[in-house]
């Protein structure tokens, strides 16, 4: 396999990380349109039937009145609820459900919105994935590393390679032809179980015999997107692969964003360094690795 050079993963890695504000700031414009666009809706149907619901009981404009109100109050804290949140970290308001709101309200109109003012869907879908991440992570909650699942797309195996690895990831031989030999070494490391899917019902299918109760997943836009939808309230954090060779074929990710994804999410007392079992000759993190590679006097 041809590797990729470190310079274009790290190159990747810090566009990615500039690229992360702009992201958010797409999201916010398209929450306040996706907000605004429902907000009129709401009023439209206030305005429009109220004359003749008169005729129906007098008291019948006031409650639908009242009713419509409601939800635009609600339609306006959640916008604002959430755009305090991306700008916070967490939310003053305690709305716990805002994820919830985001993904299965806001997300379609947001692509609505969005393909009315020509963004293409991949830059909506990743924005929406840098605020997902961000609000997955933003409860500081740990894992052991039993409930956490590394969710791989099948695209990352090296398309000659014949291993059936969706059965059982044991399968491969570790040959170093393509990411997955470095993934399973990672999962080796950190006792995190590794799952490769061809789609959506293999990853389904994964989900509901694993029971994880964290899912770090690396994939596409769309599957990430799909996939965050899919498994909510289960929480994703997506990591996106890249794709030198074109959508879904020899497909790679960054090992140090998903080994970095894994710290974040796990309990410190599961890293490798901290359990009894260390070799302290052993390096400890991609990045240690890499160094070490580069330097092997350290
Ligand atoms: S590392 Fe595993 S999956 Fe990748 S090409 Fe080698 S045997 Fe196949």
């Amino acid at each position: 396999m041809k590797q990729l050079k470190v310079s274009t993963v790290h190159d990747f890695d810090r566009e990615d990380l500039e690229s992360g504000k702009a992201k958010k700031r797409l999201f916010v414009g398209l929450v306040v349109g996706a907000g605004t666009v429902v907000v009129s809706f709401l009023l439209l149907t206030l305005i429009l039937p109220v004359i003749g619901l008169a005729n129906i009981h007098p008291w019948a404009p006031y409650v639908f009145s009242m009713l419509v109100g409601g939800l635009i109050l609600l339609t306006v804290w959640a916008t604002f609820g959430l755009i305090i949140n991306i700008h916070l970290g967490h939310s003053p308001l305690h709305f716990a459900k805002i994820r919830g709101l985001t993904i299965k309200l806001l997300l379609p109109l947001m692509t609505l919105v969005g393909k009315l003012l020509g963004i293409p869907k991949d830059r909506i879908r990743s924005s929406f994935i840098k605020v997902n991440n961000d609000l997955v992570s933003s409860p500081g909650k740990l894992y052991k590393p039993e409930e956490l699942l590394l969710l791989m797309p099948h695209c990352l195996q090296n398309s000659r390679c014949k291993m059936r690895l969706t059965y059982s990831i044991d399968n491969c031989k570790r040959c170093g032809e393509c990411p997955i030999d470095a993934l399973l070494e990672l999962s080796d490391r950190y006792g995190i179980h590794l799952a490769v899917a061809t789609g959506g019902t293999i990853a389904r299918r994964i989900v509901v015999e694993r029971r994880p109760r964290m899912i770090l997943a690396v994939a596409c836009e769309r599957d990430l997107a799909s996939g965050i939808q899919d498994t909510y309230p289960l929480p994703v954090f997506g990591v996106m692969n890249f794709r030198p060779h074109g959508p879904c074929f020899d497909t790679n990710v960054s090992l140090e964003a998903l080994e970095n994804a894994i710290r974040k999410f796990m309990d410190p007392q599961y890293f490798p360094e901290n359990r009894v079992d260390h070799n302290p000759a052993k390096p400890k993190t991609e990045v240690e690795q890499h160094q070490k590679n580069s330097n092997p006097a350290i």
